[in-house]
């Protein structure tokens, strides 16, 4: 008889073991370590799946406790055993079940059948399509302009591809094929996106570049695999070197993953891989469905594709042969999952290529200090890119006091000097661009009388004014109508405090009625497809002003962009929260990089209300060193990361007191077993968050220099509540090793 350690695929601490099975005969040759099964589970048998991770000859199981497992799972997709490896690593590191770990290492994990896929490709006579095409250049049919544009180029490209990504509707596709101008095409199988006529060659590399892909060239070659740290300004050339290096590993036979973030994937980035390596390219991103995404990771499997592109998920891309992992922007904070395992991409990344034997290259203009501290040290190898590529000049930057427009009686999101700067733009015709430090909807609702602000019923948070005054949770998606009197004083004088973008907007048109503006925010590309739109219409030179959250920071170049205002440079500043300082410094300083990429010098104008802050000082005069000589003193001071680790434990309950009653038992036993150990214990508190949803939510953080002492922690206060379950009953536990953002 043979038996099988099998992980139930319920994502729960309580079945978070191996439960034994016994394996019929009939199956004894199909199920092997990383099967999935159905098996018979609890006190209902019920059929449920799980996954082998572990096969044996005997057991101490009692024989009348043991159960059988019933049969193979059909639709379930073999687990590859460095997968399994992969989600104990993260089991162990970031406190999470095993199943969760699963699931978020195979995120494909169901075939679905029979995948068709539209692409379009060109009718008409190549001549006949250029004469179209100068047709509706002259009539302004700017969509049927981009799609031929790219078609003239493009051998083909997938339907969904040019509708979300390119942003045309499918009556425009329509109006072409009637024409006779596309075509068409539907295929069974998954075929790459888009299809290039001619690969383009690479580009002839700066000495800079030369010297950074070198090195990397030369560790290859000799067998060195490790992690690099690219650091180059903005518009220094960091993609060309990527590329330079995917080519190398390639030609060694070796697969590649490269991360970006979702927010700058767009076609322009998409295009810049498919036009260097053709169909080697595939593409993971959050708009694909789950069957297609599960086609890219099958294409990648079996060899049919060899470098991967996408977000956070796309790391766990089942390639045989992985020789290196691109995480391009590696600073930015979406590479940590903010869902259970709260695993950081970067930190996953490294730990995939150690077991792989792989190396990995992290790129930012504005690096981690984590990656940083690391590079310094000699942990990681240091890339440098110092100068933008072409000579291009890095653009003058100016603070503006907006305390001093205060005091000048200057009410408006514009100082003075930016607005007559946006004046002389709009007289040479060269566009500009206007970055709003928030969100688009901040607009709390509150008594003018009273000072009441409107919260949600259910969460601890500002209900938030939407179109046409409905008040809307962004936590739990409660929603009310428009309030017209105050619920606690009954005053008429309740107000939303709308400085979002759309307000900005309607207060610059005014000061410039001749701008042509666009405006870019979670509310202007709710639709799919409408983030390309804007940027494209914007490339065409369609508006003079480009007003927007942080998504218009990335992806695109704008040559004749001159002129970058920063509004509300220090909003990101305020809140306790000890991320603040980098944030912003990153966020300002990618912003300043968008102005000047062409042949025209730049001006950034950044305005604040603490124009003195580091941050700000530093972020002006694109000093990252500066920058992070002073940041790395003050977490060395208070042992934040990366001069130190944290642990955040966050309990959830449906009441206050039981929330709050498992955070102290837990805080007090740490505190007790750490006596004597190197750490220490804040809190518990209730979450700044209290309550989501009507859970309520008590936190409490574990500061040390060694990470495996809270490691070990963990584990304890897992053991805790596995033991005294009746007393927790109710209460879940999770944990956030290093947090982004403070509870
Ligand atoms: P980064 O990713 O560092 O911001 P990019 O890779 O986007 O920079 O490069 C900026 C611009 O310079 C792009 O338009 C790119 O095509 C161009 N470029 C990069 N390297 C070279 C090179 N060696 N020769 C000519 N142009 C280059
Ligand atoms: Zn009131
Ligand atoms: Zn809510």
């Amino acid at each position: 008889m043979k038996y099988a350690g099998i992980c139930v695929d319920i994502s729960h601490e309580k079945v978070d073991k191996l439960f034994t099975y016994r394996i019929p005969e009939q199956l004894e040759a199909a199920v092997e370590v990383g099967t999935v099964v159905v098996i018979p589970f609890g006190r209902g048998s019920h059929e449920r799946e799980g996954y082998v991770l572990e096969l044996m000859d005997e057991t101490d199981c009692p024989d009348d406790k043991l159960k059988t497992i019933l049969r193979l799972s059909e639709k379930a997709v073999f687990v590859e055993q460095r997968q399994i490896k992969l989600a104990a690593w993260m089991k162990q590191h970031y406190g999470c079940s095993m199943a969760a770990c699963l699931k978020t290492a195979l995120p494909v994990k169901r075939k679905v059948e029979g995948v068709t896929v539209r692409e379009i490709s060109l009718l008409a006579e190549k001549e006949e399509a250029m004469d179209y095409l100068a047709l509706c250049q002259k009539k302004h049919h700017v969509a049927k302009v981009r799609l031929l544009e790219q078609l003239l180029d493009k051998e083909s490209l997938e339907y969904s591809i040019v509708t979300k990504s390119l942003g045309i509707s499918a009556q425009t596709i329509r109006a072409l094929t009637e024409q006779g101008i596309i075509r068409v095409n539907a295929f069974e199988t998954y075929r790459t996106p888009i299809r290039v006529r001619h690969l383009q060659e690479p580009k002839e590399l700066t000495q800079e570049q030369a010297k950074a892909f070198d090195t990397f060239q030369a560790d290859y070659n000799a067998g060195k695999r490790g992690t690099y740290l690219l650091y180059g300004v903005t518009g220094s050339g960091k993609t060309e070197v990527y590329m330079r290096m995917i080519a190398h590993v390639l030609s060694q036979g070796k697969q590649v993953i490269v991360l970006i973030p979702e927010i700058a994937l767009t076609y322009q980035t998409m295009t810049r891989f498919y036009d260097r390596f053709g169909d080697q390219v595939s593409l993971i991103h959050s708009k694909l469905s789950e069957g297609e995404r599960y086609d890219q990771f099958e294409r990648a499997r079996k060899g049919l594709v060899n470098v991967m592109i996408g977000p956070r998920s796309a790391l766990f891309t089942p390639f045989e042969q992985l020789g290196l992992i691109v995480i391009d922007e590696e600073h930015e904070g979406t590479y940590k999952s903010d869902t259970n395992p709260k695993f950081h991409a970067r930190e996953t990344a490294i730990a995939l290529s150690e077991q792989t034997n792989a190396s990995v290259v992290l790129g930012s203009a504005t690096p981690s200090l984590e990656a940083y501290k690391e590079a310094l040290e000699g942990r990681y190898t240091l890339l440098t890119l110092s100068r933008r590529v072409m000579r291009a000049r890095l653009p003058e930057t100016h603070i503006v006091d907006m305390r001093d427009e205060m005091k000048n009686g200057n009410r408006l999101p514009f100082s003075e000097a930016l607005l007559s700067a946006m004046r002389g733009r709009l007289q040479k015709g060269e566009q500009t661009m206007l970055f709003v430090n928030r969100r688009g909807y901040e607009g709390f609702v509150s008594c003018r009388s009273c000072g009441t602000v409107v919260k949600c019923p259910h969460c601890d948070v500002a209900l938030t004014e939407h179109q046409g005054g409905r008040l809307v949770c962004h936590y739990c998606g409660f929603e009310r109508p428009k309030l017209t009197s105050c619920p606690v004083c009954g005053s008429g004088q309740v107000r939303g405090m709308r400085a979002g973008t759309q307000k900005i907007e309607q207060e610059l048109s005014a000061c410039l009625p001749d701008a042509r503006i666009l405006r870019m925010d979670a509310d202007t590309t709710k639709k799919k497809g409408e983030h390309e739109k804007i940027l494209q219409s914007f490339a065409n030179g369609e508006a003079d002003i480009l007003l927007g959250t942080q998504m218009i920071v990335k992806g695109h170049d704008f040559p004749s962009v001159t002129l970058v205002g920063v509004l509300m440079a220090d909003l990101s500043l305020a809140g306790s929260d000890f991320r603040g300082p980098e944030r912003t410094f990153q966020i300002v300083t990618q912003a300043a990089g968008r102005a000047g990429r062409g042949e025209k010098p730049g001006d950034v104008y950044i305005q604040t209300y603490q124009p003195e802050h580091y941050a700000i000082v530093a972020a002006a005069s694109q000093d990252y060193e500066a920058f992070y000589a002073e940041e790395i003193e003050m977490r060395a001071v208070v042992g934040y990361p990366p001069c130190g680790h944290m642990l955040a434990v966050l309990l959830t309950s449906k009441t206050a007191e039981q929330a709050s009653k498992v955070a102290t038992a837990l805080a007090t036993r740490i505190r007790t077993w750490g006596e004597g150990k190197k750490l220490i214990v804040l809190g518990p508190a209730q979450a700044g968050i209290s309550k989501i949803n009507d859970v309520y939510r008590f936190v409490f953080y574990i500061k040390s220099k060694d990470r495996q002492l809270l490691e070990i922690a963990k584990d304890r206060m897992e053991l805790f509540m596995k033991i005294n379950e009746i007393k927790v009953r109710g209460t879940s536990i999770a944990f956030d090793f290093d947090p982004m953002n403070t509870y």
